[in-house]
């Protein structure tokens, strides 16, 4: 063990013992010889999914078969877990419904939006953002002959007019951690009657919430991250009640038909947030999904905030004493950020391919972002500290400058 270490150590486990949220960490599957930090791009496993997972193939699709739509509450899983994770937001049970990807979630919220503002002229949303908020607001502005404008951060509410259909951002920054002030973005796109899309999918489960007291409309989140419930995991729309009956879904597939086992031809959307089902839900994923949110059935937000901080500051000392060579990009300021800190670095790949090789998994985001992501629920004071002793021995050796650690690979 270093001196570094042995240092930081002794005092990292002074905190862990004083978590108030110390003991869910055991709920989580700690894969022995590793530091996670990478929870803001694929949750942990619970490890009551190992036992969802096994009754759902074992008895709920092996034995029960078809009857489970019925018996095993199949058919109604986007909606109970969607009320489910509306108390993590600051939303109604029924606001909520888990359906689909992000993406396909921000096709159908911007394409059912536009739709009822015909005399429009463009979506607006983030350059530099999560691509796939441009990709597919980029694909609805084609096919609804708008345009999208995508404009720096610090522009943003200058281009808001009254010719603007929609304003699609992404409330905490994939790379650099950064939040918008989302109650005041609402107010003043208000102002100018613009309805606002968030992408919640690296808020949801980790940076407060509260879109009802905020005044937001219309939301999606990701399911995968900080609600750790499994790869691919269904993602969450989210459409405040007095706005719902005015959207008209885009894809009208017959899981968002009102009665769905009528089997008739002429549709007829689902009242509320059941219209923005499409088709078959994947129910093995949304059993996954549910033992991920359940995780949070009695957690405080409040005090998962509260940790996201203190982890926050914790490494963000660590790093400025021990890793100057790298600059933190994240603000500092606690309501300007969400829960990962991301520090730039040229040198940024190899060094994380050595951190991974040696078992402290934080991620890359090109060209030159380390990201930590800190998980309140399962992320301990020792983590980081182990992360910033491997670290900052990586740069004070040199040894992360290897021809390995600079091999690409296809995901980052
Ligand atoms: C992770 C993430 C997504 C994921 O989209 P999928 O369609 O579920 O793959 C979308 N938007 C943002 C901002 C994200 O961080």
């Amino acid at each position: 063990m270093t001196a570094l270490l042995t240092t930081v150590l002794k005092e990292a486990r002074a905190l862990d013992r004083e978590d108030p949220l110390q003991h869910f960490r055991e709920r989580f599957e700690q894969p022995s010889g590793i530091v996670y930090l990478d929870g803001n791009s694929l949750g942990a496993m619970p490890c009551a999914a190992k036992s969802v997972m096994a009754d759902a193939v074992n008895r709920q699709w092996s034995k029960d078969l078809i009857r489970s739509w019925n018996d095993n509450q199949w058919i109604n899983a986007p909606k109970r877990i969607g009320a489910k994770i509306s108390r993590l937001v600051g939303a109604d049970p029924d606001e909520v419904i888990v359906a689909d990807s992000v993406s396909v979630n921000i096709f159908k919220l911007l394409s059912a939006i536009c739709r009822n503002r015909p005399n429009s002229k463009r979506i607006i949303s983030e350059a530099g953002s999560f691509p796939t908020d441009a990709h597919v607001a980029s694909g609805v502005a084609d096919a609804m002959g708008l345009t999208l404008d995508l404009v720096p951060r610090s522009e943003l509410l200058d281009h808001l007019d009254h010719q603007t259909a929609v304003l699609l951002l992404s409330h905490v920054h994939y790379k650099s951690g950064a939040r918008f002030d989302m109650a005041s973005v609402n107010v003043e796109a208000a102002r100018h009657e613009i309805p606002v899309v968030w992408d919640l999918s690296h808020s949801t489960g980790a940076v407060p919430l509260h879109l009802h007291e905020d005044q937001t409309q219309y939301a999606v989140g990701c399911g995968y991250k900080y609600l750790n419930g499994g790869p691919g995991a269904p993602a969450f729309i989210f459409v405040r009640s007095d706005r719902q009956e005015a959207l008209q879904a885009p894809l009208q597939g017959w899981m968002g038909h009102s009665a769905p086992f009528a089997f008739d031809d002429a549709y007829q959307p689902a009242a509320g947030m059941g219209r923005f089902l499409v088709g078959t839900p994947p129910i093995l994923s949304l059993l996954a999904l549910e033992s991920g949110v359940d995780e949070f059935a009695d957690v405080d937000m409040k005090q998962v905030w509260q940790k996201s901080r203190s982890l926050f500051q914790f490494l963000v000392g660590l790093m400025a004493k021990h890793c100057p060579q790298l600059k933190l990009m994240t603000p500092t300021d606690e309501c300007q950020r969400g829960s990962h800190a991301s520090f730039s670095s040229p040198d940024a790949w190899p060094i994380n391919n050595a951190l991974i090789a040696r078992g402290i998994i934080g991620d890359f985001r090109t060209p030159d972002v380390l990201r930590f992501g800190l998980t309140p629920l399962y992320t301990g004071f020792e983590d980081i500290a182990h992360a910033v002793a491997v670290l900052n021995e990586l740069l004070t050796t040199g040894v992360w400058n290897q021809p390995e650690y600079r091999k690409s690979a296809v995901v980052t």
